[in-house]
């Protein structure tokens, strides 16, 4: 790790643990992420990490972003979410796709943290088949018209810009059907609808958005007319390695906590770090912890010398939610009565890591990405 990358690291370290860490109990209960630590972040780039200094980034890279969000989730899970979805799937489609004018307009804002970016491609019918959208786009001349219903969207309520993928022809789907669109949030037609009470990631906020008669003009379009699917799968192999660096901060975080407390806590007279079987899930822990690290990294390398990692992001992203669970489960049964009360963060940790195997892909379609390209 060269210097800068080390100084950025203590940075956010000393941020998850001395501002965010002291709110994560208060971000659980309330549902929300104090305003104030939103502004914080801002100001200290977290919100554009990945991309160049022109569109209004940090400028340090896919690999400092990845640790940002393994250090906060150390602590906490709602605001990597939230950085998460804004980073990875809406800003980097218009990282990736977007036109000069387009990014001008609103990486920048995106990536200076001006307002929060949504990416909207869930529906109530098409959820893993997410090629199976029925949002429809229709031409009106300059103009497209966007209707329907989108559904578990991060951060929609507070977005400024969402990500909208439509369909501009039914009978095509993935193949040249689906259109991305760059929605204002004030855009007449389009509202939010209900926001969702979750198990966990309670800050991060989940909604509908429905689009009735939404009027985009022509040059709010992402790419090309129907290479709009294109953009979400290149773009969700970012977001995947995002899960799976929260996974692993997540993980480590709990494991921190086992070991710290079996250290102190004693039974039978000494400590329960002295029984084998408190060691065993020790060890066991720290080999997962150690297997999740050297594929995130490898994966990594893999981005960063421009060399595909469709398949490997499935693997790192399965692997690392999977093994994130058992490892906080493992913490919470080391801490016995304590791991399952709310004076300490593991129930909410286990919570908050939970979504992992779900969104993005849930761990049974990282398996299907998997077995297709191995297949292939
Ligand atoms: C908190 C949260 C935030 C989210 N944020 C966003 C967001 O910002 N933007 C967005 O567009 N979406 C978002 N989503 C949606 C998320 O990506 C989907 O929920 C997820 O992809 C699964 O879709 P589904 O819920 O419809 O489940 P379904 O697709 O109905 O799956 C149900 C079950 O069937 C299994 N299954 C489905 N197909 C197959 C198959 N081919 N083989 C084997 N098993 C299969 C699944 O693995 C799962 O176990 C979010 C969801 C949540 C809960």
């Amino acid at each position: 790790m060269n210097q800068e990358m080390q100084i950025f690291r203590e940075t956010i370290e000393r941020f998850a643990r001395e501002k965010l860490a002291p709110e994560a109990e208060a971000i659980d209960r309330h549902h929300k992420i104090p305003e104030t630590l939103m502004q914080e972040a801002a100001k200290m780039g977290l919100f554009g990490v990945p991309f160049s200094e022109e569109y209004g980034g940090s400028g340090f890279g896919w690999r400092a972003y990845y640790m940002m969000i393994e250090e906060l989730a150390k602590v906490e899970g709602s605001l990597p979410s939230v950085i998460g979805a804004h980073t990875t799937i809406a800003s980097n489609s218009i990282n990736v796709s977007g036109s000069e004018e387009q990014k001008k307009a609103y990486l920048k804002p995106l990536a200076e943290g001006t307002y929060l970016g949504a990416f909207a491609i869930t529906e109530p019918g098409a959820g893993s088949d997410a090629a199976g959208l029925r949002t429809r786009a229709e031409k009106q001349g300059e103009y497209w018209v966007l209707n329907g219903t989108k559904c578990f969207i991060t951060n929609a309520p507070s977005a400024g810009v969402i990500v909208v993928f439509a369909a501009n022809d039914l009978s095509k789907g993935a193949r040249g059907g689906i259109t991305a669109f760059i929605v204002e949030k004030d855009t007449p037609g389009l509202s939010i609808g209900k926001i969702e009470d979750k198990f966990g990631i309670r800050g991060s906020e989940t909604s509908e958005v429905i689009l009735e008669d939404v009027k985009v003009h022509e040059s709010q379009i992402l790419g090309e007319v129907g290479q709009g699917f294109k953009t979400a799968m290149r773009v969700m192999q970012n977001g995947r390695l995002s899960i799976a660096a929260g996974a692993l901060g997540a993980a480590k975080g709990a494991f921190e906590l086992a070991v710290n407390y079996a250290k102190e806590r004693k039974q039978f007279g000494r400590p329960i770090a002295d029984f084998q079987m408190i060691q065993s899930k020790i060890a066991e822990m720290k080999m997962e912890i150690y297997a999740m690290e050297s594929m995130l990294f490898r994966t990594i390398d893999l981005l960063e010398q421009g060399k595909p990692f469709n398949m490997e992001a499935s693997i790192i992203k399965a692997y690392a939610s999977e093994k994130a669970d058992w490892i906080i489960n493992e913490s919470m049964q080391v801490l016995g009565g304590n791991g399952y009360i709310k004076e300490y963060p593991v129930e909410r940790m286990l919570r908050d890591a939970r979504i992992n195997r779900i969104f993005e892909g849930t761990s049974e379609v990282q398996r299907v990405v998997i077995a297709r390209e191995v297949l292939r």
